[in-house]
């Protein structure tokens, strides 16, 4: 069995839960107050490009990147999503798993609605249930039911930007979960139901 991180810096890890369901210390906590829930007018589908959608990450302690074109021509495209789905494994376990691409699709609008051009920074993406385990025995916020091991989330940072601001504004277009550590200074985005913490 691996040792949990090896060399690497440990991740900060965030307590996100699946199925939208708050706790009272996640609607009373970081920072986001008690904003209200509710979907943008137009819903997700009006958000996301209708063209081409480009993406640029660059994964936390490590040279991963990727900057280019992952959907084109009214379809996902798949040698694009590998690259993805390598920079956004578990790094841990060296495991990768097909991401949800959607999680690409709120990144995308996102970056959109920021002007952002730089990239995101991920700072944690696939967990493996093994290392959301250890994860959760290190730190007792951490949810033992966690969109990440589903290929469902991503804890990242845009480097220069406020994580208050991105938070905010992603809260804002209701396009999935959406929780600030400020503490940490990263934004967990999912593509779960439109939630925030
Ligand atoms: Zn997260």
């Amino acid at each position: 069995m691996r040792v949990f991180g090896g060399n690497r810096p440990k991740e900060p890890a965030c307590d996100c839960c699946a199925g939208g369901v708050l706790g009272r210390r996640n609607l009373l906590g970081a920072g986001l107050g008690l904003m209200a829930c509710a979907a943008v007018p137009g819903g997700a589908e009006a958000q996301v490009a209708r063209g081409a959608r480009r993406l640029t990450v660059r994964r936390a302690y490590t040279s991963d990147s990727f900057s280019g074109v992952y959907f084109a021509d009214g379809r996902y495209v798949a040698d694009a999503l590998s690259k993805l789905d390598w920079v956004f494994r578990d790094l841990s376990r060296e495991e990768v798993t097909p991401m949800d691409p959607r999680l690409f699709d709120v990144m995308n609008a996102v970056a959109a609605r920021m002007e952002a051009t730089e990239a995101f920074e991920v700072i944690s993406g696939y967990r493996a249930p093994e290392t959301n385990a250890a994860l959760d025995r290190r730190n007792s916020r951490v949810s033992t039911v966690s969109l990440h091991m589903s290929g469902m989330a991503g804890d990242m940072r845009l480097p220069g930007r406020e994580s208050m601001g991105m938070a905010r504004l992603a809260a804002t277009m209701g396009l999935g979960g959406v929780g600030l550590y400020r503490r940490d200074g990263f934004v967990h985005l999912d593509c779960g139901q439109s939630r925030r913490w």
